[in-house]
């Protein structure tokens, strides 16, 4: 028989979703026909722009003529779509990226989980916390988080507590990390983390000599100019941080898969076997050449369409939707008193249980809101008494959903 990865069975959070699946069921059973409304998913509810659909539906006649036909494409992407990347999301922002320096992939999951692959199994790891609980999985099953203790967190893994008094950003950790990972604007919290916060942790990552390993899927919900537009914005980023971005969010990308990864080459990392360092953009492209296909030609070029100006005003007016949705639920979060935060520069609400439980939140919005949300739970220990509502969803159903949001009786 073959021995297993047994960190599989390890990885948590299945009771969670579990114990959320059990109540729906229930509920489900008992109020057949109560219209629940969603707002738990973090995925999108809007269509693909049709200049999207319409680059795909031409790059698949070209498969079919032999001039114009595509095989196996390039490694890091297909060079059309990098240079609209360098030109549109970095040169515009006065930030050098060269070309070699993004790699596309098929959305950030799969590269962040991927990343330490390249990393040894010794590194010390920190992550903000609640956070996306796929960085502490993907620790665990490549056996880097150490044991799960009795609070439900990793030995191996630093925790950098987010609290509420602090807008869910962290302090600098008292044991030095050697890989940090930070995601903002955040999910679950919906904070963003502004310019001068950011100078300190890059400034932190350089005096210390640690990786940072930064999420921006949710860059383009940022409306705030005193939040930047990418990490490289910040003098000095370029030495130590890896931006991990994707059209998921942003352009409805979430069945077609595609994102990109920035590995600036001034980024190395060591190696005491061998007694030398390396450079971690060139370990990438040795590890894509084992391990990974860049998304389809036919992907790739409706992506490249997200770059004209219809592209960019479509991105525009999906992120002014989503924001519209979150304005309504801020709104009526507010009117039923309710105290949260998010929702101005993300698509995620972060609400603070009035009960002190999340869960007991959680039941009282399914049976008397009939509205699904996400305990916070769901993020890790520490979202413990609070739960996330999602604003990527239906307007209608939205606006339905703070309807009766700002009726409940707390
Ligand atoms: C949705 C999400 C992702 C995954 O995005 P894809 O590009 O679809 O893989 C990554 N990080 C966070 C925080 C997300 O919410």
């Amino acid at each position: 028989m073959a021995l297993i990865n047994s960190q599989f069975l390890k990885v948590f959070n299945d009771d969670i979703q579990d114990r959320i699946d059990k109540k729906i069921n229930r509920f489900r059973a008992i109020h057949r026909d109560a219209p629940l409304i969603a707002l738990d998913s973090g995925d999108v509810s809007l269509p693909l722009s049709p200049g999207v659909t319409e680059a795909m539906v031409k790059a698949m006649a070209e498969m079919t003529g032999e001039a114009t036909f595509k095989g196996r494409g390039p490694m890091e992407g297909y060079p059309f779509l990098i240079d609209a990347i360098v030109k549109y999301n970095f040169q515009t922002y006065k930030v050098r990226i060269d070309p070699d320096e993004v790699f596309i992939n098929h959305g950030t999951k799969e590269d962040l989980v991927g990343f330490g692959d390249i990393l040894h199994r010794d590194n010390r790891i920190a992550t903000i916390d609640p956070v996306s609980q796929d960085y502490i999985a993907a620790n665990v099953i490549s056996n880097r988080a150490g044991v799960l203790n009795e609070s439900g967190q990793w030995s191996h893994i630093i925790y950098l507590e987010c609290p509420k008094e602090n807008d869910f950003m962290p302090e600098f950790p008292k044991l030095r990390p050697d890989v940090i990972y930070l995601s903002y604007p955040n999910n679950p919290t919906g904070c963003v983390m502004p310019r001068q916060v950011m100078e300190k942790w890059v400034k932190y990552a350089i005096d210390n000599e640690v990786l940072i390993l930064f999420d921006a899927t949710y860059k383009s919900f940022v409306t705030d100019p005193s939040v930047p537009q990418t990490i490289y914005e910040i003098k000095g980023a370029k030495k130590v941080a890896i931006e991990f971005r994707s059209f998921s969010k942003n352009a409805g990308f979430t069945g077609l898969h595609c994102g990109y990864t920035i590995i600036p080459k001034d980024i190395t990392g060591y190696s005491f076997s061998a007694d030398k360092s390396a450079n971690l953009n060139a370990l990438w492209r040795k590890r894509l050449g084992i391990k990974n296909y860049t998304p389809s030609y036919i992907i790739q070029r409706g992506a490249e369409t997200l770059f004209s100006p219809e592209g960019l005003a479509w991105i525009r007016e999906n992120i002014n939707y989503y924001l519209g949705n979150a304005a309504i639920l801020r709104r009526a979060l507010g009117e039923a008193g309710l105290k949260y935060w998010g929702g101005v520069n993300s698509p995620y609400l972060w609400v603070e249980s009035p009960y002190g439980s999340s869960w007991k939140m959680f039941d009282k919005m399914l049976e008397e809101c009939n509205i699904l949300c996400s305990p916070g739970e769901r993020f890790g220990p520490r979202g413990r008494g609070f739960v996330r509502f999602s604003s990527l969803a239906n307007q209608s159903r939205v606006m339905m959903a703070a309807t009766r949001i700002a009726e409940m009786k707390i």
